[in-house]
């Protein structure tokens, strides 16, 4: 998570910019559903440079306000809810809670990952409010109460407040940081993102999985390996998705998206997350390029690379 700038604007109001990264599963066991009707997961989960720009200014009345402006996504959906559903609201409620402060603040957001699409984009929303909010508000918040609070509104804001490669488990609540090697740092993963152009609902994708069948022992050992040497190959042998199989079943169109990404080229296709998006890995960013250029132009693509270790971290509170 990367915070840009820290503005002081007439007397009091403070503005933080943040640059909120989507991801994408790179393997995502379903362990099995819990008495609380959730389910237990262990997820590598990989930040990827398609970013959501959060602006947050505070305000000295109460009042929270939340602009969404799309830039190559529709955000009807979002612009539709009513504000205090909208996770970037209900993230400002938690950081009002974990620093005692009442103020409000003003929010604008343009967002670049599709709704619905298993990039976790309203969690990369609520991330980077919370983010801003901690510069602006209460810099030597520990990240773990932010990561704890997080868990209560969004299964995967724990993993983007943490702003770097991680494993998570539990229901997404528990979250280590997966260390990179940094001379040399491991070569990032290219890849390409297809969006059918529809949203899948995650409940319904958890409510139709079967967890369990597909567990194996080794296999997110493996997958970190392959991220932590840069080895695009064997994190293709390692790629996994629990949910795909349910969500092929209900929205084959999915599967559709993932032939077109392997007939372009791509050396392995996963849906992310609960889908919709799905995405192929490369080579490196040229093979990316190809892929991408082989796929029909009215569909929602980019090609991204999953973003180094300490990236989004680095750029700790700023001060003003
Ligand atoms: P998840 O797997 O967490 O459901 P996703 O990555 O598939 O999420 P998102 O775009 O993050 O998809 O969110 C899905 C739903 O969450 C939306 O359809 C919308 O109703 C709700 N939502 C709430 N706040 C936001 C927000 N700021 N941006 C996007 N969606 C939001």
């Amino acid at each position: 998570m990367e915070t840009l700038e820290l503005e002081q604007l007439g007397t009091k109001a403070m503005t933080a910019v943040v640059e909120s990264p989507g991801k994408i599963n790179l393997t995502l066991e379903i362990l099995g559903k819990r008495p609380d009707g959730y389910h237990d997961v262990r997820s590598v989960v990989l930040p990827v440079s398609l970013f959501e720009t959060v602006e947050v200014t505070t305000r000295e009345d109460h009042a929270v306000t939340c602009v969404t402006k799309g830039e190559g996504v529709d955000v009807s959906g979002v612009n539709s809810l009513p504000s205090e559903r909208n996770l970037a609201v209900r993230a400002v409620r938690v950081m009002q809670r974990l620093c005692g402060v009442a103020d409000g603040c003003d929010i604008r957001i343009v967002k670049r990952i599709p709704l619905g699409a298993g990039m976790a984009g309203g969690s990369a929303d609520a991330a980077g409010v919370m983010t801003a909010l901690r510069t602006l508000w209460a810099p030597s918040l520990p990240l773990s109460e932010m990561e704890e609070a997080g868990a209560s509104i969004g299964s995967d804001i724990p993993a983007l407040v943490h702003g770097r490669a991680v494993l998570v488990e539990g229901r997404g609540e528990r979250v280590s940081g997966i260390s990179i090697p940094r001379n040399p740092a491991p070569a990032p993963f290219w890849l390409v993102l297809a969006f059918p152009g529809f949203p899948v609902c995650t409940k319904e994708i958890y409510e139709n999985c079967h967890p369990g069948l597909t567990r194996d022992a080794d296999l997110c050992k493996n997958a970190i390996s392959s991220v932590r040497n840069g080895d695009v190959r064997a994190a293709c042998l390692w790629a996994f998705n629990g949910l795909q199989d349910t969500v092929t079943r209900l929205y084959p169109e999915t599967e559709r998206f993932c032939l077109a990404l392997r007939k372009g080229g791509a050396l392995s296709t996963l849906l992310s997350g609960s889908g919709s998006a799905v995405f192929g890995l490369a080579e490196n960013r040229d093979h990316a390029l190809r892929i991408q250029k082989s796929l029909p132009e009215n569909v929602w693509s980019k090609v991204v690379s999953t973003l180094p270790d300490g990236v989004m971290a680095a750029h700790g509170p700023l001060t003003p």
